[in-house]
Formats: C-alpha cells, structure tokens, sequence
C-alpha cells in the first residue's frame, strides 16, 4: 500500500513536472514579460522600425557591457561573419583557417566569399581548435583564423593571437555561442569573448545565450578603421547616402529586436550564471559514471555553457531514444564534421584526416541546457541518463 501509494506520488510529481525542452524561451520571458512589451510597444508606436533610437541604445549599451570599442549590430551572425571576412579584404583564393568540429556557418561564408576553408581538428576535451593544427596549415597563401567559440567556452586566444601576430593574419572569432564569456591572459589581463582578435562576430538567434525574438547579429572590434568599413559594408558599401564606395550587403537589426535585447542585456551575466549552475549539477551527477565523459573546462576561460555536451562509450542513439521514452529531449552538436559534408567534400580531405572531431561526431550527445531549469528537471534528467546504464 505505501509502496504504490508512494510510487502514485511519484508519478504524479512527474506528470506536474514542467515540461523539459532543450531551450525554454517562454519562461524565460514570462520573467520580464512586462518589460519586454512595453519596449516592443515603444517601438511600435514610435514607428522607428530601422536604424531606431533602440538600435544606437543597444549598440552603446553592448559596447560597455562587453568593453568593446565599437559594436555594429547587424541581422544575424552568418552576416557578421561574411561582413567581417569582407571588411578584412579577403580576396578569393585565400585561405582562411576554422576547426571542422563546428556549426556549418563559419565555413559557409569562407566558401562563398571565393575564399578557401582550410580546417583543422579540436582538442577532445574541450573541442576547442588546437593551435599545433592551426600552426601546421598555414601557407603562404593563409589569411585569417577564425577560432569557433564552441559551446560557451573560449578558444586559447593567447596561443592564437601568438601565431597570427607571427605570421601576420588576422583574427575573426566567432563568439556566437559565447557571449558573455570571459578570457584571462597569462598577464592576468582578463577580455570578453569577441572583443580578442582584429573582430567578433556574435549571434541573437533566439537559442543563443543573448537570444532576441528572431534573427539579429552583431560584429565587435577594438579598431576605428575597421568599424567605419564594417559599418559601411553592412549598408550597402555606402557611408553618405546614395555614394557607394564599395560592395557591400544590407544587414541590420530590426529596432524591435534591438528593443527586446536592452531589456535581456542586464540579466545576461545571471543568464550565464543560471546555466553553468545546471552544467555543474550535471557535472556532479555523471562524475562517477565512467561511460559518460563530461565536457572539460579550457584553461583560462569560463564557461557560459550554450551546450552541455557529454561524449558517450556506448550505443548513443540508444541512449537518446531512452531519454525521449522518459520525454527528454536531446541532441547531436554535430553530427557530421564540415570535411564529410556533401557541401564542403574537397579533394584535399578525406575520412580519417581528423581524427578527434571523427570520432566527436560519434560520441557526443547534448542534454537540455537552458536557464530555466529546475532541480526538480535536473534530478529527473540525471537519474533517467544514469539509468540507461543499469537497463
Ligand atoms: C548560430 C551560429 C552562427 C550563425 O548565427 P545565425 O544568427 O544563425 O546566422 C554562426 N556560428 C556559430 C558557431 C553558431 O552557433
């Protein structure tokens, strides 16, 4: 009787349970729902939908909380990336150096730009790019390095700067999974993410750490000069109205999502905070477990954990069709390495190559990461992955 009585309760526990997602953005902005509709509604009425008030505001206000000389927002991250490559000069048929572990947008504009994507393999522990390989790829024909921020944690940026200062190549990082993020030097000084190398290029897509409510970017630099292009470039090549200077796209940011992310800048930091609390119980619960491999911290950064991802000895599709019987939703970052991408074949690659990123995109799963989750989800979460190991 108390048995089942007990069992009852807690099944009923469970079915009261919120449900877990990957990225719960609604409570999120349930949290500052009146803020957030009020500033949309600002906007609205105002009718300074492009280049609004909100837009400068936003610029001004992510440029102090990062200590960024200057920011210029623009309309999602592949654009700030692509914009970043065009303001540098790159020409066709140079070489530009990313890791073959990441999303497929860094390579992407490399590609479309005419330039030519020279990848390079990722540390197994925190599948951050590995500046031996970098060393190692470099030509005569090599231009710029673009280290992925991957997941939430910092690339080695003082190595990196180190070989592009040697071998004179620009930087570009890639900050659109860690923003918020802090590097410290070897000399104690410490910078955020993006704001390293000659430019940053970040990300507002909603499921990024500083997500708005659709697509926005934006691109960082310490550099005056570098600005002025970048911000030419993003508007049509143009810096007076109607006299085009040079090629260049039309990215913006709409005032509206300019609007929304004022209002989540200031709880950014707690944001992080929320998550790495989630990573770290995570973290707890698996560290006796030795099938599950945690996701290592890199020296000299912290972590902002924009995914937590565990890297599995054993069946993963398994374990992920076990965690979604328990209606636990996770998945796979990433489940092919940009060189086995139909898109991206090149003569130069072939299977094997790469070995730690081919062997990454066999093992690595990712378990719902976001900054609502409670303990009562957290608890839930780790005892159904542990339980696969005893069914
Ligand atoms: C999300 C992401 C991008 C692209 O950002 P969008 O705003 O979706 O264009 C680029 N690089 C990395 C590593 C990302 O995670």
């Amino acid at each position: 009787m108390v048995i089942q009585a007990l069992l009852y309760l807690a099944t009923l526990k469970y079915l009261l349970m919120k449900k877990i997602q990957m990225v719960d953005l609604i409570s999120q902005y349930n949290h500052i729902k009146e803020d957030v509709d009020q500033a949309v509604l600002d906007v609205i009425r105002s009718s300074a939908y492009i280049n609004g008030p909100e837009v400068k505001s936003f610029q001004k206000e992510l440029e102090e909380y990062l200590n960024a000389k200057h920011v210029i927002p623009c309309a999602n991250g592949t654009d700030a990336l692509q914009i970043a490559m065009m303001a540098l000069g790159l020409k066709p048929g140079d070489e530009v150096i990313t890791a073959t572990f990441t999303y497929v947008a860094t390579a992407e504009v490399i590609a479309l730009l005419g330039l030519k994507p020279v990848l390079v393999d990722v540390h197994p522990d925190t599948f951050q790019i590995e500046p031996e390989k970098i060393r190692g790829a470099i030509t005569a024909k090599t231009k710029a390095i673009v280290p992925v921020h991957l997941f939430g944690q910092c690339a080695p940026m003082e190595e990196i700067m180190e070989i592009a200062k040697a071998h004179g190549l620009y930087v570009i990082e890639d900050t659109a999974q860690a923003i918020g993020a802090e590097y410290t030097f070897g000399n104690g000084k410490k910078a955020k993410a993006g704001t390293i190398g000659d430019i940053g290029a970040t990300s507002f897509f909603p499921s990024k750490n500083l997500g708005c409510f659709g697509d926005g970017g934006a691109i960082f630099t310490q550099s005056d000069e570098l600005a002025q292009k970048l911000r030419m470039i993003a508007n049509h090549g143009q810096s007076v109205r109607y006299y085009h200077d040079e090629v260049g796209v039309n990215s913006r940011l709409d005032s509206i999502q300019a609007a929304i992310l004022r209002q989540k800048l200031p709880h950014l930091d707690q944001y992080n905070a929320r998550r790495r609390r989630a990573a770290e119980f995570y973290n707890t619960s698996f560290a006796h477990e030795p099938r599950l491999k945690t996701p290592a911290l890199a020296e000299n950064s912290t972590h902002v954990f924009h995914q937590y991802t565990l890297q599995l000895e054993g069946d993963r599709q398994a374990m992920i069709d076990h965690l979604a019987s328990k209606n636990i939703p996770a998945m796979i970052y990433y489940p092919v390495a940009l060189h086995m991408q139909k898109a991206y074949r090149d003569e130069r690659y072939k299977e094997g190559d790469f070995p730690v990123t081919e062997q990454l995109v066999n093992t690595v799963f990712s378990l719902p990461m976001h900054t609502e989750l409670n303990d009562e989800q957290l608890v839930y979460i780790t005892q159904s992955v542990l339980e696969f190991f005893n069914s």
